[in-house]
């Protein structure tokens, strides 16, 4: 079973740091989580992965399932093996990928009904069957399967019943869970759901949290859908009031860098999200001064590295700006190169917040950083109000303005 360890709590904010103890390790909190879809992280080696400090990787089971499937998984001794990677993994359930990725798919109590994208037959993704491919697979943490549906829908009948049906189904994942024999190395998470809705969410969570000692940690799903970021976060946040302060709590789906913090401060632990990774590919590199997008004529001649102060290889070994401008988007060399920048970034600013919790100068730390990535644009006027609803106000003595919308920024 996973050991779970408060060390430190911010005295401002809902932040803490805490040591998760795997199968595989140890994974400090909070983190990001890079997602390898196909038990690979785009362009890198599981080494490469590992060389750059990240201890906790995502896969997708609804592609491992399809390609090489449970029964390739199962010789290779499970996908630790399968990929080479020695640390801990976690898988989704594969009910968020069926949902999103096939038009066909019908759900029902009994499960998820898709077309197999091999033979067009109707296949049925249940509860127990999730876990049992999560249990081939041989991820350190698993997710139970929910019934997802878009943060955006106004049904609130529908969202209503997902919300309900996702109860009833983490209690089958939990039954078939507790009699496979795998609950020593295997740790089963629930998935709050409930849309946006704070009545919905309240009797979800109030459902979950009773059945907290039959599981290792709490994800709050169906978020991230392009919904209002002044709904988001105060969704986020009251969830993580409502959970057990002796669990991991598990954003989905999110990985900007202003997103990541400001659900640290509301008391997240783990994250996960494809952009830094994807949006690597397409030349996109993060830095504490907001995205580079190297693509840019003007970079054509910037000799210098992507961030002078990051210790990543790309950076510390001297590729320039220039060079990644010449090949991005036409050499994989490329996309491997600010792919390996992209998370060490991440890993840095989230190594960058623990350091902070533990030493009492977290809320310094989120100034500074939205005043370096914000200051020229301006700070997003829910990312204000988020950090203001925990203590943090970005305005005091700052003369930077405040815009509405999400703030993205990009150059
Ligand atoms: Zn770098």
């Amino acid at each position: 079973m996973a050991q779970f360890e408060l060390l430190a709590r911010c005295h401002t904010t809902r932040a803490r740091v805490s040591r998760l103890t795997l199968a595989h390790g140890i994974t400090m909190l909070p983190t990001f989580m890079p997602v390898a879809t196909q038990a690979a992280i785009k362009g890198l080696t599981p080494q490469q992965v590992e060389s750059l400090g990240v201890t906790l990787i995502l896969n997708n089971t609804y592609h491992l399932n399809l390609r090489p499937g449970t029964k390739v998984l199962s010789e290779a001794g499970g996908a630790h093996k399968f990929q080479g990677w020695n640390r801990n993994l976690l898988t989704d359930s594969g009910g968020f990928q069926l949902v999103s990725l096939s038009k066909f798919t019908t759900i029902t109590e009994e499960g998820a009904l898709f077309a197999s994208p091999f033979t067009g037959e109707p296949t049925m993704l249940t509860p127990e069957e999730s876990i049992a491919i999560q249990h081939a697979i041989g991820g350190d943490i698993i997710m139970q399967l929910d019934d997802v549906v878009s943060s955006l829908t106004p049904d609130r009948a529908r969202v209503e019943e997902a919300m309900e049906r996702t109860v009833r189904w983490l209690d089958r994942c939990i039954a078939h869970h507790d009699l496979s024999g795998k609950k020593d190395t295997q740790n089963l998470f629930a998935i709050v759901q409930g849309g946006l809705d704070l009545e919905l969410r309240d009797r979800c969570l109030m459902q979950m949290v009773e059945r907290k000692d039959k599981v290792a940690g709490f994800a709050i799903g169906g978020l991230s859908g392009g919904e209002e970021k002044d709904i988001f976060w105060r969704i986020i946040s009251q969830c993580t009031q409502k959970l057990p302060e002796d669990r991991p709590r598990y954003s989905m789906g999110i990985g900007f860098a202003e997103d990541l913090l400001v659900c640290v401060a509301l008391g997240v632990d783990m994250a996960d999200c494809v952009f830094p990774t994807r949006t690597a590919r397409f030349g996109i590199a993060l830095t504490f001064q907001g995205p580079v997008n190297l693509r840019l004529a003007k970079y054509a001649k910037d000799f210098g590295p992507i961030d002078p102060n990051c210790p990543c290889p790309t950076c510390a070994e001297g590729t320039s700006r220039a060079m990644l401008n010449h090949v991005i988007t036409r050499e994989t060399s490329a996309a491997q190169a600010v792919t390996i920048h992209n998370i060490t970034f991440q890993a840095q600013l989230m190594g960058g917040a623990r350091d902070a919790i533990l030493n009492g100068t977290f809320p310094n730390y989120l100034r500074t950083f939205f005043a370096n990535y914000f200051g020229d644009v301006g700070y997003p006027e829910w990312c204000v109000n988020a950090l203001r609803s925990v203590g943090v106000d970005l305005l005091e003595g700052s003369d930077i303005k405040v815009v509405p919308g999400t703030g993205a920024k990009w150059e």
